[in-house]
């Protein structure tokens, strides 16, 4: 460095230098003045204009304007300067390359979308799972690879996330939970698992418990009809009658919790596509069962408060939205006592849901039963479900039917001061 300006500094004595040497020579002191010093200026001015030409084709190496004085220093910096980079350049390349990799490796398909739906970037496992070709997708739309009615319809109305279970685009023998999420400014990332297995699992055991319960209700129903022949036979020995009506309640029993097996069977693992589905008046719904539970007698020991949105109107399967209301109102008047208060609600959340609340003041629920109250059979005083013919699965059957529709079923309970079992259903279900 200090070369350089020794360099700088000779120049600067030379230039100086010759302004006496053409004064004495020309007799101009102006003259002999403003020509070294123009000299010099202007040569400064060439190098200024090799550099800059210099770094505007590329600043390689070896053709860098005058190697002494202060350019040269210069010179040096943005060699410094470019060593840097490059350094920046090779670690920030590894690290994308690695980065490459790993997601490339990953055993779930990745998709970037930009804000208009195409693709952006796609790993290895987007090829075998949804058929995106890197090489010729790139800039295609999502929903021109993935036809299918309710992603077409989550993609329209997304807003943040996406939870859909669909069968690949590719391979009809494979299912796919896919899960769309936004990030960034106006960037979507997709990810699509395979979980054929689960679903192959779930429907083997689906078809095992289907299969069992059809096989036991043939039996079943002879058995029944020889209890009631029984049961009616006047001659009948009169020590034998108690225990003809105890096994005829038990097969009715039997027979409940298989037809409520059958029913949970055909619910699970199944969604109801986002447009399918009648147009449904809960509030009506509603009205009719309270009015049938008030005409039996477990009905009249209880005060209902019904509070429903009548003009709130939801799409989804009659006969199973009937089944939760009356499941959920009659769990309020069956596992509480005479006298209390049972507030029915059906109306639209802050979160824009259709909410249905069965809330009653009776004896509550002790906080370890609550998570696991949607589980077959699970009762928290099963005596007490048995001796009023509960069949333990009513509550599963809730949940199924909600997450069927799209919902989801959240329960709250205080011992000593009620419960409250809401059913909500997301927006889209909702019609006025
Ligand atoms: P079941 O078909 O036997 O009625 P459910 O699945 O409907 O079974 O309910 C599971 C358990 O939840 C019941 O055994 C009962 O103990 C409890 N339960 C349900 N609703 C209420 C309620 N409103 N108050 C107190 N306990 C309840």
């Amino acid at each position: 460095m200090s070369n350089a300006w020794s360099v700088e500094r000779w120049r600067i004595t030379l230039t100086l230098l010759a302004i006496p040497l053409l004064g004495f020579t020309l007799s101009n002191w102006t003259l002999a003045v403003v020509l070294p010093l123009l000299g010099y200026i202007a040569w400064n001015l060439f190098q200024f204009y090799k550099l800059e030409k210099w770094l505007r084709t590329g600043a390689f190496k070896g053709k860098a304007p005058d190697a002494n004085g202060v350019w040269a220093l210069i010179v040096q910096q943005i060699y410094r300067q470019q060593r840097k980079e490059k350094r920046r350049k090779k670690r920030l390349s590894e690290l994308l390359k690695r980065f490459n990799a790993t997601v490339a490796a990953l055993p779930d398909a990745t998709v970037i979308l930009n804000g208009n739906d195409e693709i952006e970037w796609a790993n290895k496992a987007a090829e075998q799972f949804l058929g995106i070709q890197r090489n010729r997708d790139i800039g295609v739309r999502i929903a021109n690879l993935i036809r299918d009615p309710d992603f077409d319809a989550g993609l329209k109305k997304f807003v943040k996330e996406l939870n859909l279970e669909l069968g690949s685009p590719i391979n009809p023998d494979m299912m796919l939970a896919l899960r769309m999420v936004r990030y960034g400014k106006d960037k979507k990332l997709l990810t699509a698992r395979d979980i054929s297995q689960r679903v192959e699992l779930q429907r083997t055991r689906k078809a095992f418990v289907a299969n069992a319960s059809h096989e036991l209700k043939t039996p079943l129903t002879v058995i029944s009809g020889y209890l009631e022949i029984m049961q009616s036979d006047p001659k009948l020995p009169p020590e034998l009658a108690d225990a003809v009506d105890s096994a005829t309640e038990q097969a009715q029993r039997m027979q409940r919790i298989i037809e409520d097996l059958l029913v949970l069977s055909r619910l699970e693992g199944t969604l109801l596509s986002h447009n399918s589905g009648e147009r449904l008046s809960i509030a009506g719904i509603l009205g009719q069962i309270i009015t049938d539970l008030q005409q039996t007698l477990s009905g009249q020991s209880h005060r209902f408060v019904l509070d429903t949105d009548e003009t709130l109107f939801l799409r989804g399967n009659e006969a199973e939205i009937q089944s939760i209301c009356m499941n959920l109102i009659s769990n309020a008047v069956k596992y509480t006592p005479a006298g209390t208060t049972i507030d029915v609600r059906w109306y639209r959340d802050s979160a824009g849901h259709a909410c249905l609340d069965v809330e009653d003041n009776g004896p509550g629920i002790p906080a370890e039963h609550l998570p696991h109250l949607t589980e077959r059979f699970y009762r928290v005083d099963a005596g007490r479900s048995r001796e009023i013919g509960g069949t333990g699965l009513g509550l599963s059957i809730v949940k199924h039917v909600v997450q069927r529709h799209g919902g989801f079923l959240q329960i709250d309970s205080e011992p000593g001061k009620g419960s409250t079992f809401r059913a909500c259903f997301p927006a889209y279900r909702l019609l006025s």
